[in-house]
């Protein structure tokens, strides 16, 4: 095993004990959708680190626009300085984004950019509202929106890794998740928790915050886009923002650009990440509204209270660009259309295994959802055996590969899961 025995001892990987950690592998390089150990073992990787390599390891057009803007500048505050990266790809996310979306805060990460998206609501809720009742917030169960403190609020309190915080953390409203499923056919009843939620709490509440159509972290579950449609109308009824986080489901994943389309409803804030920078580096976007823009800049403070010393750093705009460019230059939604073919046809087999439960796939994503726990530890060990990579969680099995797998990675990569789970 590629183990180092400092990084055991002294190294935090993620949700990981202290004592007894899981094993890590020590990576030399990566390349396209393989992954390479320092031991020379290659791995097709099935999880585009966390969701976020889209383009592969080592792209060589990206890896030239990092290192073009390094010799011009890496960083540059933002507070009274703009420069063309920023610009430039303030542009190209408008002309993706849906069409009402009209401002840009660029943040650090995911998380970040789920708190600003929730700063912008309780500022704009408070200034639209005149009153500062309306600062709490209503999600559905099973979501997950990041680590920090008001992202961890918002995670289903049970599966949403953040049990542990207990009441340090804000109470929200929660709804039951969406019970009907993204292919299954539409139940009107489905909306009756979050209107009777609104009919009582409208007043406290600032906006509807959601991962649009696919719940990733929390537990990669598929709803139906109606319940979007819906939940647009029952907030504009009520007053209520609503907050679509396209952090994972942003470019491309679930086979659209972004999930707000599978929908056809547009969102007041929205929050993109991970595929932004293609794995590069750390960026996130929070886009909104002229409406909710200057709704806060009419409230108390005039501006929106949030400044970080890494806001629209040009290097990390500059490879987003590089990455945004990529995306527009191919025929993205036959590409996705393709992977799907390949992961649904591959799962098929898992259907029938005893240990599995459900089986499903949309876009680049295909899961398996097993019956009992999975331990993560002894499922990697085989998978390095197998030359694969792919950390599942919970019972969950999942495979979420960069747009650049072959046809025969991704088989080798879904059959390798289905001999490893059964
Ligand atoms: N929102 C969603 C939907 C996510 O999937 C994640 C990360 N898995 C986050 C927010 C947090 O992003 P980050 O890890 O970059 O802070």
């Amino acid at each position: 095993m590629i183990c180092d025995s400092f990084d055991k001892e002294h190294l935090w990987h993620p949700y990981t004990s202290a004592i007894d950690p899981l094993p890590t592998y020590k990576v030399a390089s990566a390349q396209g959708a393989e992954i390479v150990l320092a031991d020379g073992t290659r791995l097709i990787d099935g999880m585009s680190s966390w969701w976020c390599v889209i383009h592969g390891y080592n792209h060589p057009v990206i890896n030239a626009a990092a290192k073009a803007q390094i010799d011009k500048m890496s960083h540059v505050m933002f507070g009274g300085l703009t420069h063309e990266p920023a610009i430039e790809l303030g542009k190209m996310l408008l002309e993706v984004a849906p069409p009402s979306m009209h401002n840009i805060f660029y943040a650090d990460s995911g998380s970040v950019a789920v708190e600003v998206a929730m700063k912008m609501a309780i500022q704009a809720a408070v200034s639209r509202h005149g009153t500062h009742r309306r600062t709490n917030f209503v999600t559905i169960r099973s979501g997950y929106h990041g680590d920090t403190w008001n992202a961890m609020s918002v995670c289903d309190p049970v599966t949403g890794m953040h049990g542990a915080f207990g009441s340090a953390l804000p109470i929200r409203f929660f709804l039951p998740q969406p019970p009907v499923g993204y292919y299954d056919e539409w139940d009107p009843a489905v909306m009756e928790p979050l209107k009777a939620c609104l009919e009582q709490h409208a007043d406290e509440i600032a906006a509807l915050i959601l991962e649009p159509v696919v719940q990733g972290a929390g537990g990669m579950y598929f709803y139906h886009p109606q319940y979007l449609v819906e939940a647009r109308k029952l907030c504009d009824q009520y007053g209520i923002y609503l907050i679509f986080d396209e952090i994972a489901t942003g470019f491309w994943r679930t086979g659209k650009m972004f999930a707000w389309e599978h929908a056809g409803v547009e969102p007041d804030i929205m929050c993109v990440g991970k595929g932004l920078t293609a794995g590069y580096l750390t960026m996130s976007a929070v886009l909104t509204t002229k409406e909710v823009a200057e709704t806060i800049s009419r409230g108390e403070a005039g501006v929106l209270m949030h400044g970080p010393t890494f806001m629209g750093n040009p290097l990390a705009c500059a490879i987003a660009i590089a990455s945004l460019k990529l995306l527009n230059s191919q025929d993205m939604a036959a590409r996705l259309k393709r992977l799907h073919g390949v992961i649904s046809e591959e799962l098929e087999p898992a259907k029938d295994l005893p240990e599995v439960k459900d089986v499903r796939s949309l876009g680049s994503i295909g899961v398996i959802e097993m019956k009992e726990p999975v331990d993560v530890g002894q499922f990697q060990k085989r998978c390095v055996a197998e030359g694969v990579w792919i950390r599942p969680f919970g019972r969950l099995v999942y495979v979420m590969p960069p747009y650049v797998i072959t046809d025969d990675q991704l088989k080798t990569l879904i059959r390798k899961m289905i001999k490893i789970i059964s």
